[in-house]
């Protein structure tokens, strides 16, 4: 049983106050007409939410990993949008805390804490994502900096966010060609262009682009750590950390979802009783709860191990699987317990069904997760 500490009880406290006065109220219609939650960002820009894993010396709140995962699941319980601009935004303010150059530290951290400056992570492209490896963007040396040319697919917060670490390739013949890509912190300014925003199943409230890079400038300050060729290690390790955050949504939506189930359940009735004493309702139940509270503990044991700083990406990767299929399963249970009711969009079961799905592909595909894990097991149990 996973026990949170008296400091994180406070902040998940302060956090499920928020989520379920100003965020649970409005997310059906803010969802439904796919319109961004202006007023609600600022909020929690106020609550600090935006530096929570930036140190206070920046002027960020410095949570360990276990509480941001805390906070992650409150506010995916709420409405999983709501993650989304703080989602790359932290992965962004991770990635420049532990591999920026002191002067990046200086110059963009104080500003993505505060939430004045919001971030994104422009890694994806049409043709490479699970093998992202195969980008197309180059970063060109020019006099003073860098020219970015191509595109990027996928991009949350692009719309909104106005600083991003960008992966590129320095060296398009690098072999093997991750050792070519670097990485950038770059702001918007001429040559940086949002396409589109992509009209997606779920997810919706925030938006996802596409970006094209049309002979963009850089400046040389801004090559993250001022090496080039490491920017593939730096942002998968960003991602690892993506990876917890990941799964602490699918907790919390699993969560919103089995919580309406339960009280729907009880509620209910059919052939002279509620549902919920119908054996095989129970049995779901059962079934839904004791995924969730093993999905947790996945995901709280990963987060420990990372704020212990060892190595996680097993336990990263098994908590990112478990947690979101979990979460995919759960919500079509809770959408089967409610019946039609379940399919209309009256009620919020339909939107966990349909938010449910992205985070089984994003953040790494759990079919990438799962060659991940067997990689690390096979080293574990090396052939004798
Ligand atoms: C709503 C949304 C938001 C996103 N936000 C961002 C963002 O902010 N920044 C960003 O950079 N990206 C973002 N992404 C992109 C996301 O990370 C990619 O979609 C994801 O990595 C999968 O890449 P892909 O879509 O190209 O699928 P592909 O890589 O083409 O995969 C297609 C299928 O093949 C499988 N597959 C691929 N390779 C293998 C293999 N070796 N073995 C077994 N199966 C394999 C995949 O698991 C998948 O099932 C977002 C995506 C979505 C949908």
């Amino acid at each position: 049983m996973f026990t949170a500490d008296k400091l994180q009880q406070h902040i998940v406290a302060n956090v499920r106050e928020f989520v379920t006065r100003k965020i649970i109220p409005v997310a059906s219609q803010l969802e439904h007409k796919d319109e961004y939650p202006h007023a609600l960002v600022a909020e929690m820009a106020e609550m600090g939410l935006f530096g929570c894993n930036v140190t206070e010396e920046f002027g960020g709140l410095g949570l360990d990993y276990t509480t941001f995962a805390l906070v992650i699941e409150e506010i995916a319980r709420g409405w999983m949008s709501m993650v989304g601009p703080i989602g790359t935004h932290s992965v962004i303010c991770d990635i420049i805390q532990r591999f920026g150059t002191e002067e990046q530290k200086q110059t963009y951290l104080p500003g993505l804490a505060s939430g004045e400056r919001r971030g994104g992570l422009a890694l994806s492209e049409a043709d490479a994502g699970t093998d992202v490896q195969r980008l197309r963007t180059t970063a060109t040396r020019v006099a003073g900096g860098y020219r970015i040319n191509g595109a990027k697919m996928w991009i949350t917060n692009g719309r909104h966010g106005n600083t991003f670490v960008l992966a590129a390739k320095t060296d398009t013949k690098a072999d093997p060609p991750h050792r070519g890509i670097s990485a950038f912190i770059i702001e918007k300014g001429e040559g940086f262009n949002v396409v589109r925003d992509i009209d997606k199943l779920g997810y919706k409230g925030v938006e996802t682009c596409e970006l094209y890079f049309d002979n963009f400038f850089v400046p040389e300050q801004n090559l993250l750590g001022g090496t080039e060729g490491a920017g593939f290690k730096h942002i998968m390790t960003g991602l690892e950390s993506e990876r917890i955050n990941v799964a602490a949504r699918g907790v919390g939506l699993a969560r919103a979802a089995f919580e309406d189930a339960i009280r729907y359940a009880q509620q209910r009735t059919t052939f002279g009783k509620p549902i919920c004493e119908h054996q095989t309702i129970q049995i779901k139940l059962a079934e839904m709860g004791t995924k969730i509270e093993a999905a947790r503990l996945l995901t709280y044991s990963a987060a420990a191990k990372k704020d212990r700083g060892e190595r996680c990406d097993l336990e990263a990767g098994m908590a990112k699987l478990f947690a979101t299929e979990t979460a995919q399963e759960v919500a079509l249970e809770a959408l089967r317990i409610h019946g039609g009711a379940g399919y209309a969009k009256d009620l919020n079961v339909e939107r966990y069904y349909r938010d449910a799905p992205l985070l089984i592909v994003g953040g790494g595909t759990n079919e990438l997760q799962r060659l991940v894990i067997a990689k690390r097991l096979l080293e574990k149990y090396p052939s004798q």
